[in-house]
């Protein structure tokens, strides 16, 4: 999608405040001889910005305000190596809760709904994103946090909880206890917003049948103001997005270029009014596509798919390019196994093997459900993986992001 002028407008005053103050950015561009913007083809010649570069700006390199400006600080989680720091100045928090009620209101969310919100607070974006929006659209808001679930189902039914905000692990989790206890007629839940992970069709429909509830895929990440920047509608494949704040393309993520509409690629993300830590074409190694097609929904706004996965999750084995949803497709397509599922690869004897852990229930011949999958997956993706079945509810579930594929190759 090409940048229109209004936006390439915004991307100029971007890139004078980043010069002005000197940021890391400022002086990248600078050096790099880079001032105003002409056209869309000028965009297109700007670099690349990187997670290692935000890395390397710490502690506050980023801060592209003045200091009597900045209001808070958010901080991605610091996994591997030095966290990254993104300042954010009162404007950017408003614009945020902004993005974030207007998330809400496109799942039909209104300030009568009472939100009950499980991500944690802190550092990390995610709980205060959620907060801040229900409170910019005036709901009433339950701030759990994470864990304690017994506490997370008393709250829900005395304060009788409308939507449920959760990872989409812990929702599963909130889920299978709500039914283990058999307490559903006294849940008033009917809506879930699910971030920051990917999970299958297939979790989504166990989620949404066991609670009775409409379930809505929320984007973002912390380097762009955190969670809210998109989200799924009603009607529409995909989720809309917020093109008045952000400029959003499509790259092949190995050779850098923008690929036409409607194919996939890898996210990368302009903030077109940010002022703290304004960022210029960040590569989000989220792999989706646009959506070129006008939604059903009659919104305006642009659209992208469902993230498919992540560019860096991309798995050699014996030769062949997987990405971990090619599996969780053909592994939704068995109905006898539940939607917990865990791959792990590892290299023995000179050789790379992937095991592939799936449930199922005492109704079903295990040793005949793992080789069904082993030749679908063969069939599909071309090489034979080592498929072991277990009884339901043996896979780890957690309260936080689930590791679903485990490499240990490079351990
Ligand atoms: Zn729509």
């Amino acid at each position: 999608m090409q940048i229109t002028e209004k936006q390439l407008e915004l991307v100029n005053s971007r890139i004078a405040a980043l010069e002005k103050a000197g940021s890391f950015y400022g002086k990248k561009l600078q050096a790099a001889g880079i001032s105003k913007l002409e056209s869309p083809e000028d965009f297109k010649k700007l670099p690349f910005s990187e997670k290692s570069d935000l890395r390397e700006a710490y502690p506050l390199g980023l801060m592209t305000a003045p200091e009597e400006e900045i209001v808070r600080i958010h901080s991605s989680s610091g996994t591997t190596g030095t966290p990254v720091i993104i300042p954010y100045t009162a404007k950017d928090v408003d614009d945020w809760a902004i993005m974030f009620a207007r998330c809400y209101e496109t799942a039909g969310i209104t300030n009568m709904d009472r939100i009950q919100i499980t991500p944690g607070y802190g550092l990390w974006t995610a709980g205060i994103g959620f907060q801040n929006g229900a409170e910019k659209l005036g709901a009433m808001v339950i701030p759990m946090g994470p864990g304690n679930t017994d506490k997370q189902l008393q709250m829900m039914q005395d304060m009788e909880s409308t939507v449920i905000c959760a990872t989409s692990s812990y929702a599963l989790l909130l889920a299978e206890e709500i039914q283990k206890r058999g307490i559903r007629d006294k849940i008033k839940l009917k809506k879930g917003v699910i971030g920051s992970e990917r999970w299958s069709q297939k979790m989504r429909d166990r989620i949404s049948t066991e609670l009775g509830i409409e379930l809505y895929d929320i984007y973002g990440l912390t380097e762009i103001y955190g969670p809210g920047i998109g989200i799924n509608c009603p009607g529409g494949e995909g989720m809309h997005y917020w093109d008045d704040f952000l400029y959003l393309e499509i790259i092949d993520p190995v050779t850098g270029e923008n690929v036409p509409d409607g194919e996939y690629g890898e996210i990368v993300i302009t903030t077109l009014v940010k002022e703290g830590a304004p960022l210029i074409r960040y590569r989000t190694h989220d792999l989706s596509r646009i959506i070129p097609e006008k939604c059903s929904c009659g919104r305006c706004y642009p659209r992208i798919d469902t993230i498919m996965g992540r560019t860096d999750d991309m798995m050699k084995i014996k030769g062949v390019n997987v990405f971990p949803s090619q599996i969780e497709e053909i592994l939704g397509s068995f109905k006898e196994i539940s939607s917990e599922y865990q791959i792990r690869i590892s290299h023995l004897e000179g050789k790379d093997t992937m095991r592939i852990y799936v449930e199922t229930t005492g109704e079903y011949d295990f040793a005949e459900v793992a080789e069904r999958i082993a030749a679908k997956v063969k069939s599909r993706i071309g090489f034979t993986p080592i498929v072991k079945v277990v009884e339901v509810g043996v896979l780890p579930r957690s309260e936080k992001k689930t590791a679903r594929v485990i490499d240990e190759r490079y351990d």
